[in-house]
C-alpha cells in the first residue's frame, strides 16, 4: 500500500507529544515543539490512526494516497 498523506494543523498542535510517542518513525517535534511528519510509511496505517485520534486537539488528518480521507471521520 502507499504511504498515507498526514499533515499536522500547526494552529491546533499543542506539542504534547502524544503523536510523538505513539509513531516515533512518524512524527517528530520541531524546534517549536510541534508535531511534523518525517516519514508517513514508517508505521502501519493502524499506528498513525490510532496516533491522530489520540491527539488531544485534532490536529492530525490523515488521508489515503489517493487522498480519500481516513481521519478525522466525517
Ligand atoms: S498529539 Fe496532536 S497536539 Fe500532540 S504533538 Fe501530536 S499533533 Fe501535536
Amino acid at each position: 500500500m502507499d504511504a498515507p498523506r498526514i499533515t499536522v494543523d500547526h494552529t491546533r498542535c499543542v506539542g504534547n507529544a502524544q503523536c510523538v510517542t505513539l509513531a516515533p518513525a512518524v512524527f517528530r517535534h520541531n524546534e517549536a515543539v510541534q508535531s511534523e511528519v518525517v516519514d508517513p510509511s514508517a508505521a502501519p496505517l493502524e499506528l498513525i490512526l490510532k496516533a491522530a485520534r489520540f491527539c488531544p486537539t485534532s490536529a492530525i488528518r490523515v488521508e489515503s494516497a489517493s487522498g480519500a480521507v481516513l481521519f478525522p471521520a466525517s
